[in-house]
């Protein structure tokens, strides 16, 4: 019996090396939380038979270990938020063009990236979000605006240290030049009568609680505060809607440099990009489709329309060392 166990083994490993090389199992690294991705996992799983491992973890964290493992990656694809880090992932070389009609024609051209290596899934907008007892819509405009003394001791920030700000501020860069930028942050810094925030939720609670009377988030913390506290008296408003358009961002996904299962990874993506896929990779996280041939969810929709910025969101992460720079240089904290 004993004898018999190794003729065994070798029958089974012979037997392995001997199975095409299709993937019945694909690995994904994602910044985006478990409950955002595994319901689509599921239905991917169920529509097609592969099966889907993922790692769920920080955005700096996956990025280092891609570049720690190398060629060694079980990592099939990355799966992150903010165009400023699929940028960061694109530069790292970690993740890799893919030529795909479908992503080209489902994805619009500035919601990806002009090399092909990442491609947006979903959109969210950094606007800005108001205490309804204390400021009327009459008296917003433009984020700029927000730089005017007139909001003194009245406008709440959250850290430059996350990258949605980075990226708000690049963008400025990349559509006012550095020199208009600077004024702009350094006024918003001026106006601000405390410490910055550490995330969009507690910048809104204090607005709520009269601390400031306006700060700028993005919308899917909006909603879910709504949803928690629905008699906070906080409001969206919509900026820049005679101008450039609401500033909005992506969270997306790119195949890795050394994917094991390229072809199937494509595949992932492009019925992610899908119309079957996007309402809920959309709605689990209260964003708008990328693909804008998929209506929002209507939770989101009631938030009313808008004109949104058309500037392709590769350039937060082009400006986005001038953007780290130019909020160190006001003392945006
Ligand atoms: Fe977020």
């Amino acid at each position: 019996m004993t004898k018999k166990i190794p003729s065994l083994v070798v029958a089974v490993a012979v037997l392995l090396s001997a199975l095409p090389a299709f993937a019945s199992e694909l690995v994904v690294y994602s910044a985006r939380a478990e409950q955002l991705i595994k319901p689509l996992f599921d239905a991917y799983t169920a529509k097609t038979g592969v099966k889907i491992q993922y790692v769920t973890d920080k955005e700096p964290v996956l990025l280092e270990r891609l570049k720690a493992e190398g060629e060694r990656t079980p990592a099939d694809m990355l799966i992150t938020v903010d165009a400023g880090n699929l940028w960061l992932a694109g530069e790292a070389g970690v993740i890799q063009p893919v030529v795909s009609e479908t992503l080209e024609r489902n994805i619009p051209a500035h919601l990806r990236d002009p090399q092909n290596r990442w491609f947006g899934l979903s959109l969210r907008a950094r606007t800005i979000v108001y205490n309804t007892d204390k400021v009327k819509p009459a008296d917003l405009g433009t984020y700029a605006d927000l730089a005017d003394p007139k909001w003194k001791g009245r406008l709440l920030l959250r850290t430059s240290k996350k990258v949605y700000n980075q990226s708000l501020v690049a963008a400025l860069i990349a559509e006012r030049g550095e020199a208009e930028a600077e004024k702009i942050v350094a006024g918003w810094v001026a106006n601000t009568p405390v410490e910055p925030f550490s995330n969009d939720a507690q910048a809104m609670e204090a607005v709520a609680a009269g601390v400031g009377d306006v700060t700028m988030v993005n919308t899917y913390y909006f909603g879910k505060l709504m949803e928690e506290k629905p008699a906070s008296p906080l409001a969206i408003f919509w900026p820049d809607q005679d101008g450039s358009g609401v500033h909005v961002n992506v969270s997306g996904a790119g195949i890795t440099t050394h994917a094991k299962h390229k072809e199937e990874a494509v595949k992932l993506i492009e019925w992610l990009s899908s119309a079957e896929a996007q309402s809920l990779f959309a709605s689990l996280n209260m964003e708008y489709p990328a693909n804008p041939e998929v209506p929002a969810d209507e939770r989101v929709a009631a938030w009313g329309g808008f004109k949104a910025s058309t500037l392709s969101v590769a350039k937060y992460g082009e400006y986005q060392a001038a953007a780290i720079k130019l909020m160190d240089r006001v003392g945006y904290k």
